[in-house]
């Protein structure tokens, strides 16, 4: 069975297509700057060389249009005829309080992403963009919607509501929701395996590290508590997202610095983080900086590290008892220094690590803690697209 996994964004689609029988990658791809003077396509099938095409793509329908294309290509697509593609799995980034599993779409549901729209305004509109275009192009198949927020509606109201007026609440739903659900979900299941637990009776700590950054209380298999909120701003310091900060600082940017909405949208989400405090949002740069004795650099990594830790401590509070700690995404993969940093000091909780086996982690999976370690401490590769695949399948079978 041939899935093939679309993230459809503002200007951009991220494709993989899978052979779900193994599974294997059959092709990955990214389609950039859509609309754009200087659009870029690029088609990586499996064990051939990548193809790049740079021109004008005015719109979604015409990147993917060039994607079809490209997997039917006789030198090199990967398959004959767009009926072979079973399923086209979607991630969506926003489903609110309905989904709380992935949906084959239907027009009801392509109107409740429309309706979710407000909630996710940069988001739910292109992922609704590119579900109709890819049922266009693939009319055979059935589409299916995975949702960012899915893993994170088991959460009870203790942690997924706000101190607010209940009104809020019952007539706006405002609450918070969670994201990089698939990413949590995929690293809980592989831990639990791993640890060779079933995952019903598995504690975790998963912490996703990449340009958006965001830790997940995981009980038994389903999410309790998530530091991302109402929208993916909240909780740890990010690339350029400040994380938690005092909801008076918008109060004062406004008040006292005249500054509009959408200024204080684009200084939280977009010049904050380490790139606000270091200038740089990519932590290489600022790790590289940082080991010169950039005392900027320095700040940031304390200061990103340091919010780590008091998450880590929370959940540790929400769970009463944690099996392992699970670091994922980019930096959370690759980044010694920062594992390192986050899981000093925690030793009175349990968390011990071993400095050789968290310099050499790499791969797909590797144990990092000490060997008197009571809690187990995972690098584990995260693979939101393979997890969308697999719940497309698992949708389209049930
Ligand atoms: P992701 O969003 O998961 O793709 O993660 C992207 C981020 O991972 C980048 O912005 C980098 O900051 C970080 N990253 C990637 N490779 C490394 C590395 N070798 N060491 C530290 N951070 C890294």
């Amino acid at each position: 069975m041939k899935i093939l996994v679309i993230n459809s964004g503002s200007s951009s689609i991220k494709y993989q297509c899978f052979d779900m029988a193994t599974p294997t990658v059959l092709a990955t791809g990214l389609v950039e700057r859509i609309g754009e003077p200087a659009g870029r396509l690029i088609h990586r099938p499996a064990g051939g060389p990548a193809v790049q095409r740079d021109g004008v793509i005015p719109t979604h329908r015409d990147g993917l249009a060039q994607v079809v294309e490209l997997l039917l290509d006789g030198n090199h697509g990967v398959i004959e005829s767009p009926d072979e593609i079973t399923a086209v799995g979607h991630r969506v980034v926003h489903g609110g309080e309905r989904f709380s599993a992935p949906t084959v779409i239907d027009d009801d549901v392509r109107q409740t992403i429309r309706d979710l729209s407000p909630l996710a305004p940069l988001h739910n509109p292109p992922n609704l963009v590119g579900i109709e275009v890819a049922t266009e192009l693939f009319p055979d198949a059935v589409q299916v919607a995975v949702f960012d927020t899915a893993f994170h509606q088991t959460m009870p109201p203790e942690a997924y509501r706000y101190a607010i007026p209940t009104a809020l609440y019952d007539e706006h739903k405002i609450r918070a929701y969670g994201f990089h659900g698939t990413s949590h979900q995929y690293v809980s299941d592989v831990a639990a395996r791993h640890l060779g637990k079933p995952a019903t009776d598995t504690n975790l700590i998963t912490i996703h590290l990449g340009n958006g950054c965001s830790i997940t209380a995981v009980r038994g298999g389903q999410s309790v508590d998530t530091s991302m909120g109402f929208s993916p701003l909240p909780g740890l310091i990010m690339g350029t997202r400040s994380g938690d900060i005092d909801p008076a600082v918008v109060f004062f940017l406004s008040e006292q610095l005249g500054m509009s909405v959408s200024q204080i949208d684009r200084v939280l989400n977009k010049q904050s983080g380490l790139l606000g405090l270091a200038g740089a949002n990519d932590l290489r740069d600022i790790q590289r900086r940082h080991e010169e004795g950039d005392e900027a650099a320095t700040l940031a990594l304390t200061m990103y590290t340091y919010r780590i830790k008091k998450y880590i401590g929370a959940y540790f509070a929400a769970l009463g008892r944690v099996d392992a700690l699970v670091f994922t995404a980019g930096v959370g993969q690759n980044s010694a220094l920062v594992r390192q940093m986050a899981c000093d000091g925690l030793e009175a909780l349990g968390v011990r690590l071993d400095d050789a086996k968290n310099a050499a982690a790499a791969g797909d999976i590797s144990e990092i803690q000490a060997v008197d370690s009571p809690v187990c401490v995972l690098v584990i590769a995260t693979n939101e697209e393979l997890e969308i695949a697999r719940q497309t399948v698992s949708v389209i079978r049930s």
